[in-house]
């Protein structure tokens, strides 16, 4: 019987910004945050700090609204 623990079935889970769902990060979209706005991670080439999003209009255009939240959260 193949043991259904084994680390052969580990799928990365990531939290989406916009609607806090959790999915397994291959279905979510990868970008990073820099001063000059919102850059997805096309290539997946790029080794900073990087943020998700579900591959839904809904969520995508909610990253707007998040990250001026965050911005304003952040006084520094
Ligand atoms: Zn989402």
């Amino acid at each position: 019987m193949p043991n259904m623990n084994s680390h052969a079935c580990h799928v990365p889970i990531r939290t989406c910004v916009a609607c806090r769902k959790k999915s397994a990060q291959k279905e979510l979209l990868a970008f990073l945050l820099l001063p000059a706005g919102i850059v997805f991670d096309i290539n997946r080439r790029l080794a900073t700090r990087k943020y998700y999003v579900c591959r839904d209009a809904e969520c995508v255009q909610n990253l707007d609204k998040w990250r001026k939240k965050r911005a304003k959260g952040r006084k520094a």
